[in-house]
């Protein structure tokens, strides 16, 4: 039987059939791990509502990650569809107006590696 990555339970039978093989998690902490994924989507995207995301916001997200036991890879792969639309809509600007913001710089360092495939 498999055991849960994240609360170390090993499942039963019943819990086997409810195990995510990709994640590793059982259902209880898969079900979990969704609703902080959600909750941390919906805070980057009400940091970013002005387009900035500075480096006090995303330690603020990076703490509120943590205190959802939340893998901040995982998290960053999560969002990664708000991540490049705000940074489409960072360039667009600095296309416009010749320079690049620290939010553009802020948000580029931010990117993992996965990102960038
Ligand atoms: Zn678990």
């Amino acid at each position: 039987m498999p055991t849960c990555v994240q609360c170390g339970a090993e499942v039963g039978f019943l819990g086997s059939l409810s195990f995510n093989k990709q994640t590793g998690r059982c259902s209880k902490c898969d079900s979990e791990t969704k609703q902080a994924l959600t909750r941390f989507s919906t805070a980057f995207l009400y940091f970013c509502s002005d387009g900035i995301l500075t480096a006090e916001k995303w330690a603020k997200l990076s703490a509120g990650a943590a205190y959802d036991r939340l893998n901040i890879n995982e998290a960053k792969v999560f969002i990664r569809g708000d991540v490049l639309n705000l940074l489409d809509r960072l360039l667009t600007f600095a296309t416009a107006n010749g320079y690049i913001t620290e939010a553009a710089h802020c948000l580029l360092y931010l990117l993992p590696p996965c990102y960038r495939e």
